[in-house]
């Protein structure tokens, strides 16, 4: 028997008495999209982030297509434009700027962090290059002062993909707006509430984070087919509204949000007091909140050995992600492209199991199989 990666109704135990009376409320509403419940939420997740506008999606993949499109709408963006984004990152990130008529412009990250870095950033720009879309791998703030000055320097709009860092704040440098939680320090944030993410709903949502007035406005539009009343389409819009079920989960599980991130850090941290095997690379862990440990990543040269040799004990483990986005066959056209830092992670990358369905029993039972793992 495999005890796996991830089980989601154990993540959920938790908080089962309130997301069962917040889906009662909605059913006696008779209000199912949008609405009270919708806005609620987001008021409340703009307050947790610190930024003046939420605005609930379908999900995130959405979001970032809807902050891409209001970009193009207002001007900012246009066609043909090179958006600058991990090759690491989950594959969406880049789905999203070459559905909205952009160009991915893949760039390496650094080995460390396993994040954009200033001078890859600089390494990948390019005169098309308009916008950067820094990703903040596992729950790590991909954000300092040597990104900040890039972005001002040479004029790039920055829209980040927080799919993976609700609640954590950068520690190095405010963003461009003064401001220091993820998701807040550019000029648009897309967030995923994907069941696995760290703030999961129970199906598919995500939102959009700004302070920008009409940004957010335009957003609001395009969520709704292209007008924010019935029957007045402004905008050639889209429908990727969030349900009200999946609102007041989100609303009653915000408040546990802290304590999610504060759980996973402590185990982050007791994986890395045990592991003592010279054969793996553990992750930096900052300890000071820019990091929210959506993952657990080790890296050693071995990978699929370790993996398969953790599996034989009964241990599920997840790689994040196994093929980077430019070796993917729609992208064939940058399949030549060489990024060695992305290339070598995406062979060397373990996620460990992490979150309410693991005691730190079992983080001694993987940590000691980890350290008896002897490569030849
Ligand atoms: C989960 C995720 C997305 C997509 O979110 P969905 O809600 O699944 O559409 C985008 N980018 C990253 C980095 C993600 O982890």
């Amino acid at each position: 028997m495999i005890r796996p990666f991830l089980d989601l109704k154990v993540e959920n135990a938790p908080y089962r008495q309130e997301i069962a009376q917040a889906i009662d409320s909605v059913l006696k509403s008779g209000q199912y999209i949008g609405g009270e419940a919708v806005e609620r939420f987001e008021h409340n997740l703009a307050s947790a982030t610190q930024v003046s506008h939420a605005i609930a999606t379908s999900n995130g993949f959405d979001a970032l297509r809807l902050t891409l499109s209001a970009m193009v709408e207002l001007g900012k963006l246009n066609k043909g434009d090179g958006v600058i984004v991990p090759a690491n990152s989950f594959v969406a990130s880049a789905l999203a700027i070459s559905q909205c008529g952009m160009e991915p412009v893949f760039a390496d990250v650094d080995p460390t962090t396993m994040n954009l870095s200033a001078q890859t950033i600089l390494k990948a720009l390019r005169p098309t290059v308009r916008a950067i879309m820094p990703v903040h791998l596992y729950g790590n703030v991909c954000w300092d002062e040597d990104i900040l000055h890039v972005v001002q320097k040479h004029n790039l709009l920055v829209i980040e993909d927080n799919a993976q860092a609700l609640g954590a704040k950068s520690c190095h440098s405010p963003g461009i707006n003064g401001t220091w939680m993820a998701g807040g320090l550019g000029h648009a944030a897309a967030v995923s509430f994907y069941p696995t993410k760290n703030l999961g709903a129970l199906g598919d949502a995500g939102a959009i984070l700004t302070n920008d007035p009409l940004l957010a406005s335009t957003i609001r539009k395009l969520r709704n087919y292209g007008g924010e009343d019935h029957y007045n389409n402004e905008l050639i819009g889209y429908n990727c509204r969030m349900d009200a079920i999946q609102a007041t989960v989100l609303d009653a599980k915000l408040k546990h949000l802290d304590e999610i991130n504060l759980h996973r850090a402590k185990q982050a941290a007791i994986y890395n007091s045990l592991i003592i095997n010279p054969a793996i690379s553990k992750p930096q862990l900052p300890g000071d909140g820019s990091h929210i440990y959506y993952q657990y990543v080790i890296k050693t040269p071995k990978r699929d050995e370790l993996k398969s040799y953790l599996q034989g004990l009964g241990i599920g483990t997840a790689v994040h992600y196994p093929l980077p986005i430019h070796k993917q066959p729609c992208y064939q056209q940058y399949s030549d492209l060489s990024l060695p830092e992305v290339e070598r992670l995406s062979r060397q990358i373990l996620s460990l199991p992490l979150g309410f369905g693991v005691d730190l029993e079992y983080q001694k039972f993987v940590a000691e199989k980890i350290n008896k793992w002897a490569t030849i």
